[in-house]
C-alpha cells in the first residue's frame, strides 16, 4: 500500500481543504489496500463510505498531502471500528470453576491457544487451570495438549480412550470442581470446513459445559473465509470473543476488520507465534496500522500537526527578538490564546504577564473580546497590519466600521498591542522571551 499510495500522494500536493476529488482518489487506493488485506468486499465498501463522509471538507494540515491526511482519517476510523467495548484481555472467570470453550476450524490454533491462555491465566492471574482435549477426531490431538500442559506446568484431564466429546466435557466439569480449579478450558475438535456435524458437536458440548466464555479461534491469514466461519459459529454456538492467530505471519489482518464489522464480536487476543508466550490481548491501533501497512504515515501526520504550531512559534520568536511585533503577530497570538484556553490560561504561563492577566481578568475581558480583536485585525489592510503606527483616525473609523465594532475597542486593541510589543522588546533583551515562548508552545 505504501508504494501505491505514495504515487497518489505525489499527485496530491495541494494545500487547503480536502476536496471531494482528493478524498476520492485517496480512498480508491485505500479500498484496494483493504481488499488486498483480505477485508471482505461489502465491509470495505461500507467502511469507505463512512470515511468519505468524515474526510470531506476537513482542512489539510500543512506539510502533509491530502492523500496522507485521508489515510490518517482512515486509520482512526479503522481503530474505531476494530475497538470493542471493554478490556479484551479480561476473561469472565469468576465463580470457579469457570468453563472456557474453544471452538474453530482444524488447524486454526485452538490447541495452541488453549495452552497459551492457560499459561497466561496461571502466571498473570494466579489461577489454577485445568485443560481438557475434546478432540476425538485426530489421533494425536489429546497427547498434543498433554505435552503442552506438561511444558507450561498446567494440569490436563487424564485421557480416557473411547469417550465422546460430551462425556469428556462432563468429566472435565467434575474434575475441575473436585480439584478446586478456578478455570477449565475445553479444547474442541475442528474440521477443515464448517459442517453440520462439527456444529452439532460443539453445541452439545456447550449445553453441557455452559461456558462463561466461548472463544472462536480464527487463523488471521485466512481472510474473507474467516468471516463466514465466524458468522456460522456465532449463529449456532454463540461466541463471546475471537482470537486471531498467526498474526506474526505476513498476512495483513484484514480478517479482523471484516469480523468486527460483520459479527460485531470483540477480538480478544492475537496469537503471535508458536511459543507459549506468543499471545497478547488485542490492540486495535496495532492491527489498524498493519491493515494499512503504514503506521509511519499516521505518525507523520500527527507530528506535522504539532510542528506547524512549533514552526509558527519559532518564526514569531525570531521576529520578536528583533523587536518586531506587528498586528499579524498579534493576531497569531490571539489565535493561539483562543486555542490555549483563552487569555488567562496563556498569560498565566508567561513570566511577567501574571499582572497583565490579572488586569485583564478584572476588566472583564474574556474570549469574546479575543474574537472581536481578531475581527478588528482582519479588517485591517496588509499594510496596516505590518505597520500599526499607520493607524490614524480615518483608518480607525474604516476598520471599526468594517468589523462592525467601535473605535473605542480598536483603541483598546492598539493599546494592548503597544504594551505587548514593549514587553516583548524588554523580554527579548533579557533572554526572557525564549523562556516564555518555551512555556507557551
Ligand atoms: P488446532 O487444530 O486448531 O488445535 O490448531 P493447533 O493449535 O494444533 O495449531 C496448528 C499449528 O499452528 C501448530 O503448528 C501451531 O504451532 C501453529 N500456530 C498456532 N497459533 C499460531 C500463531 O499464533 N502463530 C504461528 N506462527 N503459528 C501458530
Ligand atoms: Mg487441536
Amino acid at each position: 500500500l505504501s508504494d501505491r499510495l505514495s504515487g497518489v500522494f505525489d499527485r496530491l500536493t495541494k494545500q487547503g481543504a480536502l476536496s471531494a476529488d482528493d478524498v476520492k482518489t485517496a480512498l480508491r487506493e485505500v479500498r484496494i489496500a483493504l481488499l488486498e488485506a483480505d477485508v471482505s468486499l461489502s465491509v470495505a465498501r461500507d467502511f469507505i463510505n463512512a470515511v468519505q463522509e468524515k474526510a470531506s471538507g476537513q482542512s489539510v494540515t500543512k506539510s502533509v498531502t491530502p492523500g496522507q491526511q485521508v489515510v490518517k482519517i482512515v486509520h482512526d476510523e479503522l481503530v474505531h471500528v476494530l475497538q470493542g467495548d471493554g478490556d479484551p484481555g479480561a476473561l469472565k472467570i469468576d465463580n470457579p470453576p469457570a468453563p472456557i470453550l474453544m471452538v474453530g476450524l482444524q488447524g486454526s490454533g485452538k490447541t495452541t491457544t488453549t495452552a497459551k491462555l492457560a499459561k497466561r491465566l496461571k502466571e498473570r492471574d494466579g489461577k489454577k487451570v485445568l485443560m481438557a482435549s475434546l478432540d476425538v477426531n485426530r489421533p494425536a490431538a489429546m497427547e498434543q495438549l498433554q505435552i503442552l500442559g506438561a511444558q507450561i506446568g498446567v494440569d490436563t484431564l487424564p485421557i480416557v480412550k473411547g469417550e465422546d466429546p460430551v462425556k469428556i466435557a462432563k468429566r472435565a466439569k467434575t474434575a475441575a470442581a473436585m480439584g478446586g480449579y478456578d478455570v477449565y478450558i475445553l479444547d474442541t475438535a475442528g474440521r477443515l470446513h464448517i459442517d453440520a456435524e462439527l456444529i452439532a458437536q460443539a453445541a452439545a458440548v456447550r449445553d453441557v459445559a455452559q461456558p462463561r466464555e466461548t472463544l472462536l479461534v480464527v487463523d488471521g491469514l485466512t481472510g474473507q473465509d474467516a468471516v463466514n466461519v465466524a458468522t456460522e459459529f456465532d449463529d449456532k454456538i454463540g461466541v463471546t470473543g475471537v482470537v486471531l492467530t498467526r498474526m506474526d505471519g505476513d498476512g495483513r489482518g484484514g480478517a479482523a476488520l471484516s469480523m468486527r464489522a460483520v459479527t460485531g464480536k470483540p477480538i480478544r487476543f492475537v496469537g503471535l507465534g508458536e511459543k507459549m508466550d506468543a499471545i497478547e490481548e488485542f490492540h486495535a491501533e496495532r492491527v489498524a496500522g498493519r491493515i494499512l501497512g503504514m503506521g509511519d504515515i499516521v505518525s507523520l501526520v500527527e507530528k506535522a500537526q504539532q510542528t506547524i504550531e512549533a514552526d509558527q512559534a519559532e518564526r514569531m520568536m525570531k521576529r520578536l527578538q528583533k523587536g518586531r511585533f506587528n498586528m499579524n503577530d498579534m493576531r497569531m497570538q490571539l489565535d493561539q490564546m483562543m486555542k490555549m484556553g483563552g487569555m488567562e490560561g496563556m498569560m498565566g504561563m508567561m513570566p511577567g504577564m501574571k499582572k497583565a492577566a490579572k488586569q485583564i481578568e478584572d476588566s472583564g475581558m474574556d474570549d469574546s473580546v479575543l474574537k472581536r480583536q481578531i475581527a478588528l485585525i482582519n479588517s485591517m489592510t496588509k499594510k496596516e497590519r505590518a505597520n500599526p503606527q499607520l493607524l490614524q483616525a480615518s483608518r480607525k473609523k474604516r476598520i471599526a466600521a468594517g468589523s462592525g465594532l467601535e473605535v473605542r475597542e480598536l483603541n483598546q486593541l492598539i493599546k494592548m498591542h503597544r504594551q505587548m510589543a514593549d514587553m516583548m522588546k524588554k523580554m527579548g533583551k533579557g533572554g526572557m522571551l525564549k523562556q516564555a515562548m518555551k512555556g507557551m508552545f
